[in-house]
């Protein structure tokens, strides 16, 4: 935990969250003026955080008045982005969008928003595309990172929300299970109830093919192969039922499909799953024996299982193992998925994805289509079907995939998708792009119109963090002069497009109130949450159905959300990765995030403690492939994958496999992890394959002084 100095309490006055991950931490911001906050202290009263942020938390407010701050529209001109008035850019954005629609039809017209959205801008969002637009392609960047799990807890246990119970339950578990998780580096201050539950005496076992911060931390560490998690998660379940753990009850009171699944599993036999996934059987049968004997254990999975081309069976293999144990409903125990964007669990809650209305409706259900469209005050039969997922959209830019115009909010997609030089060649095929976001990034470098935004501290919203628990960011900087806010560019542009009585929002406020209506009787119903429980309550949990329900901070005691109440097994089967090893790429290469850096680095790559702690990627190597290929501390790298080549520094290290590679994924340029990455999409919830692509050493260069 980084410890920078605080300032005194009395110095402190507005209580607010976070701009990053989906921990959402409570912080006080004051000590300045309105103008330019400048102190942060962590909200000691807020029960996640408990006081507690990370350096990206600590360092939040520098980027309020960075001097790289975009203030004035920009508008392409003869090849350059010049200064433009707001009525110019808004004119030329709708203009586009326009002409698109009516010579391609409205599908030619793509929307792309961001995890990083509050939800009443993810819920505006998704509005504005099948409204004012009326195109079936939007998605958002949470594609990338949480559909996995999402797709998994809906088919098992008929709702997707991060966690079904409250982060403080952690530390009441006896055994907790991480599984592709670096959660001490990720979201720091949530290894607070872990070591608490250690220090109370539970156990924590880690599977991770790194030996990171949070697999140093864990009792029992199981060093995995990529792309094996399935099979590790099938052979745990083989185990415990030879050694007869299953709670038989619970299987048979409380759910459907184990005949299935234990049928399945019968082939995973512990010395084949040993072959497949390097994990020994002693530590496996340790790991089985903990969690089945312990009167309380959790699973939580990252994305390191999640963002694989089969992600969804592979989270739906670790619930299997829950359900067969008896955890889900059981007090400081089950299956939950710790989500990573700040508000990536509203922003598909509310209708930024391809296939979901607002309150988790689905677009391609009639009742749902009905409800919204009632409250929309539009024609169900005018709302279009499913679209496009994010992915599938980046790649259909441009006259060959149809896709002509495009407005993306908050996402910088040039740098967070695979296959990136593909991207590139796809943004550049974009006859428009109009980028709404507060500094330039490597996607606004394609963009026609840039419309700068406002920041996360310069206006109000709720987000929902992962825990489904609805808070209350607040308001404590001016914007700078020429900057508006996101709602209030959707309204103008709506105006534009002649939809302009729909979008009559003038505040965060206004916005919650129709997204009450439009979620009430869905599956992730706010339509009791209000901003002032919220603030009395520090946060209401969906699902809230009412101003005298209580909310909802544990799920599953008494049933699951499938109609007749029951959880779902599903039978799934281990298979190759879309892009194995071989004689030519002989490397696993696998991605993941530095503590000081969020996301794309868009935000971070601007603040200067954090770019000093972290100015570059580091490539870890284990000694072994480093000592075959006269790589030393430092050595420049290059790396080829079957899609393009990146660049970084050597880190040699034991703490990584030798057949595996590591770079995260914040930088981009030469040093873009992604441009390695396969698109290779999972069918069900089409996450593309972050965590895992073959390369090989192309180039070792002399070595550089690392930080
Ligand atoms: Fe907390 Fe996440 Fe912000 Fe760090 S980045 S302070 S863990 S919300």
């Amino acid at each position: 935990m980084t410890s920078l100095p605080l300032v005194p309490p009395e110095a402190l006055s507005v209580r607010t969250h976070c701009p990053y991950c989906a921990y959402q931490c409570g912080m006080l911001i004051g000590d300045g003026t309105a103008d330019a906050p400048g102190t942060v202290q962590g909200d000691p009263h807020f029960p996640v955080n408990n006081g507690e942020l990370c350096i990206k938390g600590w360092t939040s407010t520098t980027l309020l008045r960075h001097p790289d701050r975009l203030t004035s529209p920009l508008v392409r001109v003869r090849g350059e982005l010049r200064p433009a008035t707001w009525d110019a850019a808004l004119d030329a954005t709708a203009e586009a969008i326009r002409a698109t629609k009516e010579r391609y039809g409205p599908d030619a017209v793509g929307v792309f928003g961001s995890g990083a959205l509050t939800n009443e801008k993810a819920y505006l969002l998704g509005k504005f595309a099948r409204v004012a637009v009326g195109t079936a392609n939007i998605d958002y960047n949470g594609r990338y990172c949480m559909s996995s799990a999402a797709a998994a807890g809906n088919r098992a246990f008929g709702i997707d929300r991060g966690l079904p119970f409250p982060v403080s339950d952690i530390e009441k578990a006896e055994v907790v299970l991480l599984v592709g998780s670096n959660a001490a580096d990720t979201l720091p201050p949530i290894m607070q109830w872990f070591d608490r539950q250690r220090r109370a005496g539970g156990r924590l076992a880690v599977i991770d093919p790194r030996k990171t911060a949070t697999a140093r931390a864990a009792d029992l560490f199981l060093p995995v192969t990529p792309g094996s998690d399935l099979a590790l998660a099938n052979g745990l379940l083989y185990l415990a039922v030879e050694e007869n753990l299953i709670a038989r009850k619970f299987i048979e009171s409380r759910t459907t499909g184990f005949d299935a699944v234990r049928r399945a599993v019968l082939t995973y036999h512990p010395a084949h799953v040993e072959r497949l996934t390097g994990v020994a059987e002693a530590t496996m049968r340790k790991l089985v024996r903990w969690l089945g004997s312990a009167r309380s254990a959790m699973i939580l999975s990252g994305r390191g299982p999640e963002q694989q081309s089969k992600g969804v069976d592979t989270a739906n293999a670790f619930i299997n193992l829950a359900l067969a144990l008896g955890l889900p409903g059981k007090p400081a125990s089950g299956w939950g998925t710790l989500t990573g964007q700040g508000n990536g669990q509203g922003g598909r809650e509310h209708g930024q994805k391809a296939d979901q209305l607002p309150g988790y409706r689905l677009i391609e259900v009639d009742p749902h289509r009905e409800a919204v469209a009632k409250v929309w005050g539009v024609d169900p039969a005018s709302l279009p079907r499913k679209g496009k997922s994010a992915f599938e959209l980046l790649d259909a830019l441009g006259p060959e995939g149809g896709i002509r115009s495009l407005l993306v909010m908050g996402s910088n997609v040039a740098v967070a998708s695979p296959d990136l030089t593909r991207i590139g060649c796809r943004l550049a095929a974009l006859d428009h792009l109009t980028v709404c976001d507060a500094f330039l990034n490597e996607t606004a470098a394609h963009a026609h119109v840039i419309l700068p935004a406002y920041q996360w501290a310069e206006e109000e919203g709720t987000m929902t963090n992962l825990e489904g628990r609805v808070i209350h960011r607040r308001r404590v900087a001016r914007p700078p002069t020429g900057v508006r806010g996101d709602i209030d560019i959707l309204r103008e542009l709506a105006d534009r497009l002649g939809s302009g009585d729909k979008f009559a929002f003038h505040s965060a406020r206004d916005v919650f109130e129709e997204l009450r209506r439009a979620t009430a009787g869905g599956t992730a119903d706010y339509s009791g949450i209000t901003y002032e429980r919220i603030d009395r309550e520090d946060g209401v949990c969906w699902p809230c159905p009412s101003e005298d329900h209580p909310g909802t901070p544990r799920l599953f005691a008494d049933r699951f959300a499938h109609p007749d109440g029951k959880a779902r097994f599903f039978a799934v089967e281990h298979r190759p990765a879309g892009d194995e090893p071989d004689a030519h790429y002989p490397f696993y290469f696998t991605t993941g995030r530095y503590r000081e850096h969020y996301n794309s680095g868009a935000q971070t790559r601007l603040v200067g403690a954090l770019t000093k702690a972290r100015p570059h990627p580091l490539l870890q190597i284990h000694p072994a492939a480093a000592t075959r290929h006269r790589v030393g501390g430092g050595s420049v790298v290059t790396l080829e994958s079957r899609r393009g080549r990146a660049e970084f520094r050597a880190e040699v290290t034991p703490a990584i496999r030798p057949d595996t590679l590591f770079a995260p994924f914040h930088w981009g340029g030469s040093e873009a992890a992604n441009q390695l990455i396969n698109p290779a999409l999972d069918p069900t919830s089409l996450m593309p394959e972050f965590k895992l692509a073959a390369v090989r050493i192309v180039a070792v260069g002399t070595p550089v002084e690392t930080p």
